[in-house]
């Protein structure tokens, strides 16, 4: 199983090329926070519990 998170699937970033796939979710939660810091500013220490939410709910199992 592995599972894949397209950036342009969350809200206001449908400009953004990124997807990352990895075997387990956690490790695709790694990639988006670094991702999210690298290409887009964030802090992903700040995110809230809805923000993680919203993320894993557009992660994919494929
Ligand atoms: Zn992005």
């Amino acid at each position: 199983m592995a599972y894949t998170y397209r950036c342009r699937d969350f809200p206001g970033m449908e400009a953004c090329p990124a997807s990352f796939t990895a075997e387990s979710v956690d490790e695709v939660m790694k990639h988006v926070e670094l991702h999210a810091e690298a290409a887009h500013g964030e802090d992903p220490k700040q995110w809230s519990e809805s923000d993680r939410e919203q993320v894993q709910k557009i992660i994919v199992a494929n």
